[in-house]
């Protein structure tokens, strides 16, 4: 038969010799290697309560930013959405009433906001396309889940926590790569 390549070998079908057959020299040669490792240093960390630190280019779960006062900074322009590839993003845009300049930083604001992370390939060109500062991508996994739809993060999910009513949980947020980045 002719070979497609030249990394063809031939199988070696001779019958197993009598060290062969007990398997001891197999066994201790494994052993050897076993051993060989017990003095070495452990490449596994211990996940969640040791964390290896983050590539400075880690992209991880978009978040959606607000300012110091704590107002969103989404205008619902939409430019995320066209840059995302994946066309993993939606958003309805609303008009901000008078009243509720504290909760929008401009006078339009994102309603609904949504990102499918199931198809989101974290390119971070959504985060490259906002000219608001109002979406990044933090040092966050996309937890793991049983159910497609709960991958759907809607905005209640994605904003990041209050900066005067919860600073502690606003600063964890944001994280290294938002502070870097400002
Ligand atoms: S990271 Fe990329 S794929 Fe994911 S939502 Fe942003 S632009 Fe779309
Ligand atoms: S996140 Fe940024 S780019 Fe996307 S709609 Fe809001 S302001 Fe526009």
């Amino acid at each position: 038969m002719q070979a497609l390549t030249n990394r063809v070998k031939v199988v070696d079908r001779r019958p197993m010799s009598l060290m062969e057959r007990m398997y001891l020299p197999a066994i201790f040669k494994g052993m050897l290697i076993t051993f060989s490792h017990i003095f070495k240093k452990k490449p596994t960390i211990n996940y969640p309560e040791q964390k290896r630190p983050f590539s400075p280019v880690f992209r991880g779960l978009q978040i959606l930013n607000r300012d110091e006062e704590g107002r969103e900074n989404c205008t619902a322009c939409g430019l995320c959405a066209v840059a995302c590839p994946a066309e993993a993003i939606t958003m309805e845009a609303a008009e901000r009433q008078p009243g509720e300049e504290h909760l929008y930083r401009e006078e339009k604001y994102a309603a609904k906001y949504e990102i499918n992370m199931l198809r989101c390939i974290f390119c971070g060109l959504c985060e490259e396309a906002c000219p608001k500062d109002a979406i990044y991508m933090s040092e966050t996994f996309t937890p793991a889940d049983y159910q497609r739809k709960q991958f759907i993060y809607g905005k209640n999910d994605l904003l990041i926590p209050h900066p005067k009513e919860d600073p502690e949980a606003y600063k964890k947020a944001l994280g290294n790569r938002a502070v870097n980045k400002a």
